[in-house]
């Protein structure tokens, strides 16, 4: 995943939007108030299931399926339309961002990649391994699992994946991993606002509720869904559920509690985990 933080400043201003972490050139602006992602069957397939759900209410409206230059899109809401200068904050939920296919196909047929060891070793220089150096690639997984452990992916069952402040774009969190730094980083955020904190958390046990009568979310594996956590100078605060391209319906009316730990083969993502630590976390802050 290439993170990216770009605006599109020549957008007419109502148009400008942000996309803060996500694969660069995923995204197009649309006609007033929508935004077009790069089609994935997966994720359109979610957006269909997700119009008749209980979590509905929490996922931006989806317009179908539209073509632009030959290339196929998804149509949504653009949910930081008519906001001005918004504060944005992606966290990825979950105690895993792969799913379990792609760590078994990445055992019956590794494919090395010299990108993602780049990636690594500009994060951290002494990562790979011996074998790893020697290779000078690594394979996706271990790629993905690397970054899961710097990250409080495995430790809290979330992690931020990038912030917009102002004018201000950051993706650098990739070795935020401790329940202090992560609290840092939402204080800051939130710029102190207890209102605002106040808001985010009725939001989330919401969302909470939500998932908990959710079909759609019993029957997923939900990896590398995001909750968006949109507020500006004014007070308003939301919290949106987003990206679907990795969430995959399970099988054999198999079902998850999100909330277990994830042993291969359970596809238990620890979703639920994730959103307890980030309203508790939440919470300390509106103690303060
Ligand atoms: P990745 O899989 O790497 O996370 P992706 O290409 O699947 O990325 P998303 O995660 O869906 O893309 O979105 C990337 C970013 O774009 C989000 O962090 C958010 O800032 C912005 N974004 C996504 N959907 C919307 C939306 N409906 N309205 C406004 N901004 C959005
Ligand atoms: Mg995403
Ligand atoms: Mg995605």
């Amino acid at each position: 995943t290439i993170v990216q933080c770009h605006l599109l400043a020549s957008q007419p201003k109502r148009l400008a939007w942000v996309q803060l972490a996500g694969h660069e050139g995923n995204f197009k602006a649309a006609d007033e108030g929508s935004i077009l992602k790069k089609f994935s069957e997966n994720e359109k397939l979610c957006f269909e299931w997700l119009k008749d759900d209980a979590l509905n209410l929490f996922v931006p409206s989806y317009y179908g399926v539209v073509e632009r230059d030959g290339e196929l899109f998804l149509k949504m809401k653009d949910l930081l339309a008519g906001l001005e200068s918004p504060n944005v904050m992606d966290c990825k939920m979950g105690m895993r961002t792969y799913l379990e296919e792609e760590l078994v196909l990445a055992r019956v047929k590794p494919k090395l990649r010299a990108d993602l060891y780049k990636k690594m070793v500009e994060v951290d220089s002494s990562a790979p391994t011996e074998k790893e150096q020697k290779q000078q690639a690594i394979t996706k997984p271990r790629y993905m699992q690397w970054r899961e452990s710097v990250s409080s992916t495995n430790t809290l069952g979330f992690r931020i994946e990038g912030i917009k402040r102002g004018e201000n774009c950051s993706t650098d969190f990739k070795r935020t991993r401790s329940r202090e730094d992560v609290t840092k980083i939402f204080r800051d955020f939130v710029g102190g606002n207890k209102n605002i904190i106040n808001s985010y958390i009725t939001r989330l046990e919401d969302i909470k509720k939500a998932l908990k009568k959710s079909e759609f979310f019993k029957k997923h594996e939900v990896i590398g869904s995001s909750l968006l956590f949109i507020h500006n100078q004014k007070g308003r605060a939301e919290v949106w559920v987003i990206d679907f391209g990795k969430t995959t319906p399970l099988l054999d009316g198999q079902i998850l509690d999100h909330h277990r730990p994830w042993t291969e083969g359970n596809r238990e993502d620890g979703y639920l985990w994730g959103l307890d630590n980030l309203l508790q976390i939440l919470a300390s802050l509106a103690r303060e």
